[in-house]
């Protein structure tokens, strides 16, 4: 029997045949994307307030796209379709050096800015990259990069372009870095020599070719180069475009906090608000006190978060010393978000307003493999489907597979692994079939290694992350005869046969336990793990918490013992409020803040080699 296949409720969009820049910034759409003028703000510097329009957007792309072809240092590197590295934190010189790239048809690979020089190494070796483009301070770490690579100094520094604080880069590189910084080509250098007539053209198949190369964060496994095509990033922007249109976006402001790197900031902070003539306010880097100031200076309706910076608006000081009261909406996604945090937000957000105000926050799903959303919780539904990551989003089909090799689905309602199909699925990793056939399927479904649920209404939800779950084994019974391990469903709780024993098998998601953890009124954030156990032959659920800098906390919480005594109730706490198999049963450990990645994942590699070394407290 064929398999059931569930569709969007959106109408398809027409999928367009041309090169991403193209769609948002040829000459001819200014003026016309939502009836918005070219000389509209599209970024702005929070810290200096620089800004630039569209219009100067699209002729500075022009610029660089020519800069790079011209200038002599960096002509080599610049054949169509080679590849250029990006190293920088968020700045207004990145959608110039992207848009400018993409304009001159190269294709992009974008690297985490806290990257050390060995990683770095890896991403411009494994990405066939030739150029780097680095903030001033980044400039050790691209030569500790190319010393990795076996590369001269000289030819190093030939393959690199200098980025400064904001485009004129008035007065150069900041004094401690002029020395580094001497010698090499810098971005004024590129924008002064003339313009490309038009950007390079991918029209039909050509919409096929690769534009960006996101390395996956994946929390396991080596990193990959995900192939994101023209034709992907159209497609995206065409589909997330008339759910954002349905929003009353206030001054039309969003804040370009999370990393430009990724995917989700790729996509939805530097090319979307192009599409939607909303100007983003970019900040460099995370800060809790200079996020909520810029909300309050810039009048913010819309900032696209991660579930961390919900934390920061439920506990966090600095929220009630400054004037929030622009929040309008707020899509989080990346990462899992729990019903809880989003009303703790809210009731605090709200506590200051005038009765009848709102705030809606709502959240979207999905990986750089699919370049960014196939499920987004529409605002109207905000309130009756907390917790829900919405429906499918227009163009795409999804299955929820109850096996490995995706012969059987679940029913209605039961949990399984989702597995999307449609135009925004990557075109596969960067030079790894085997990686690629292990994750799309010969007729198209992309695995996306998640577990959900899809309720009567559509709508989905998402429990875990296959790889992440704990399995916790009780009631071991013995089988004789019984050889081998079968995992025979994802569901809660199954009867697996292990080397002669019977055994039932509870999955235990971490995602849900962090919810519980985050509702406790001293704990500021939480992750859970599983831990082996040898002695028991089980993972154990095990939590690493950061407190709430209270007073009562400060006073009370700060010796061994008292910790100990808090982990203890924590445990104790749990147990009124998870099932048994849920339990802490691996234990709690105080941690300063819980490791996380930019794009607010948690970092659960990072955890486990602390567990190793920690004495547990609970
Ligand atoms: P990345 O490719 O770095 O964007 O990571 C994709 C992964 O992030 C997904 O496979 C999910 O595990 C997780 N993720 C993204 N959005 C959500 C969400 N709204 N809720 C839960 N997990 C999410």
């Amino acid at each position: 029997m064929a398999p059931p296949i569930y569709t969007s409720s959106f109408p398809d969009v027409t999928i367009a045949n041309t090169s991403i820049f193209t769609h948002v910034l040829a000459a001819r759409a200014i003026g016309d994307i939502g009836g918005f003028p070219g000389s509209k703000r599209a970024f702005i510097d929070a810290a200096t307030g620089t800004s630039i329009t569209r219009a100067e957007l699209l002729n500075l792309s022009l610029s660089f796209g020519y800069g790079i072809w011209n200038h002599p240092v960096t002509a080599p590197f610049t054949a169509r379709g080679a590849t250029a590295l990006i190293y920088s934190p968020n700045s207004l010189a990145w959608p110039v050096v992207l848009f400018g790239c993409v304009a001159a048809g190269l294709r992009v690979t974008v690297a985490n800015h806290a990257y050390v020089g060995r990683e770095l190494a890896f991403q411009y070796g494994d990405s066939g990259a030739r150029l780097v483009f680095t903030a001033e301070e980044g400039i050790e770490t691209v030569r500790a990069m190319f010393s990795e690579l076996g590369i001269a100094r000289d030819e190093g520094d030939r393959r690199t372009v200098v980025l400064g604080r904001d485009l004129r880069w008035a007065g150069g590189p900041a004094a401690d870095l002029r020395s580094e910084c001497s010698g090499l080509v810098t971005l004024p250098d590129l924008l002064v020599r003339g313009k490309l007539e038009r950007e390079e053209q991918f029209d039909g198949a050509l919409a096929h070719e690769t534009a960006f190369l996101c390395y996956s964060s994946g929390t396991t496994g080596k990193p990959k180069g995900v192939e994101t095509t023209h034709q992907n990033m159209t497609t995206i922007l065409d589909v997330c475009r008339p759910l954002f249109l349905e929003v009353r976006s206030g001054n039309g402001t969003t804040l370009g906090i999370l990393p430009f790197y990724h995917i989700y900031g790729l996509a939805l902070l530097l090319h979307l608000p192009l599409t939607l003539g909303w100007a983003v306010i970019i900040q460099s880097q995370f800060d809790p006190i200079q996020f909520c100031a810029a909300i309050e200076r810039f009048k913010v309706p819309f900032p696209f978060i991660v579930p961390p910076v919900l934390v920061v608006f439920a506990r966090h000081p600095a929220v009630d010393n400054y004037d929030l009261s622009s929040l309008q909406y707020m899509l989080s996604a990346a990462a899992p978000l729990g019903a809880d945090l989003v009303k703790q937000v809210k009731t605090r957000l709200l506590s200051k307003r005038p009765p009848g105000a709102t705030c809606s926050i709502t959240q979207g799903y999905g990986l750089t493999e699919t370049t960014t959303g196939t499920h987004m919780l529409l605002f109207r539904d905000a309130d009756r489907k907390v917790g829900s990551v919405g429906t499918l989003c227009a163009n795409l089909e999804a299955r929820i597979v109850h096996d490995e090799d995706g012969t059987v689905d679940t029913e209605e309602g039961a949990p399984g692994e989702l597995w999307v199909r449609g135009k925004t699925i990557m075109k596969g990793y960067l030079n790894n079939a085997n990686a690629t056939t292990n994750s799309i399927t010969p007729d198209g479904w992309f695995k996306t290694g998640d577990i959900v649920v899809r309720d009567k209404d559509t709508f989905f939800y998402v429990v875990d992350r296959k790889k992440e779950l704990i399995k916790y084994k009780v009631c071991p019974r013995r089988m004789p005869g019984q050889r081998h391990s079968f995992i025979h469903s994802l569901a809660n709780s199954t009867i697996h046969h292990i080397q002669g024993f019977q055994v039932y098998l509870s999955i235990v998601p971490p995602a849900e336990l962090e919810s519980v953890l985050l509702t406790h009124p001293d704990i500021a954030d939480a992750a859970v793990i599983g831990i082996e156990s040898r002695e028991q032959a089980t993972e154990l659920p095990r939590c690493a918490l950061s407190l709430c800098s209270t007073k009562k906390i400060l006073n009370e919480i700060q010796t061994v013992a008292q910790k100990t005594a808090f982990a203890q109730g924590i445990i104790k706490w749990m147990e009124s409020r998870v099932a048994k198999h849920k339990l802490l049963r691996g234990g709690v450990a105080i941690v300063d803040a819980v490791p996380k990645s930019a794009a607010g994942k948690i970092l659960r590699r990072e955890l486990r080699e602390l567990a190793k070394q920690e004495t547990t407290l609970g």
